[in-house]
């Protein structure tokens, strides 16, 4: 989207905030400084194919906060997890289904968080794979750890 002063592409955002059926950015241009609102009416009608088989609305919010709370007491900035957030969202409207599995959503998150946080990555992972005993914990780590092998061996 342009800059609706000067036509501008590049700006940052200097205010996320939720309504009930959209986001609303304060957005910054980097050229001419001016300010805009711009309002993202995020998936509106996407349905989360939760494990029980009910369907209900996707909503950011809850996805926001889950990520929150895993996130307690880590060195997670706000900016981070809405970040993070953002891109799930763009990833979900980039799939174009009606539909999404929860555990699919939920995987996304855990591919950003094992970059960003491994004891956060865990929390989200107990909750959101619905991990029930120390083995799957385990087996999470174990998978999480030849991933963290993977991508950063240098560390
Ligand atoms: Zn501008």
């Amino acid at each position: 989207m342009n800059c609706p002063h000067c036509g501008h592409t590049a700006h940052r955002v200097i205010d996320t905030r939720d309504t009930s059926d959209a986001i609303r950015r304060r957005r910054q241009c980097e050229k001419c400084g001016q300010r805009f609102t711009t309002y993202e009416h995020v998936a509106a009608n996407l349905l989360v194919i939760k494990s029980d088989g009910r369907r209900e609305p996707f909503d950011r919010q809850k996805l926001l906060s889950g990520i929150q709370v895993a996130s307690t007491k880590r060195p997670i900035s706000r900016e981070t997890i809405e970040h993070l957030v953002d891109q799930i969202v763009e990833s979900l409207q980039a799939i174009g289904r009606a539909e999404v599995p929860s555990k699919a959503i939920g995987g996304m998150v855990l591919d950003q968080l094992a970059q960003i946080d491994q004891v956060a990555y865990i929390r989200f992972a107990s909750v959101y794979l619905n991990l029930h005993d120390l083995t799957e914990v385990r087996s999470e780590i174990d998978r999480l750890m030849g991933r963290m092998g993977a991508t950063t061996s240098a560390e």
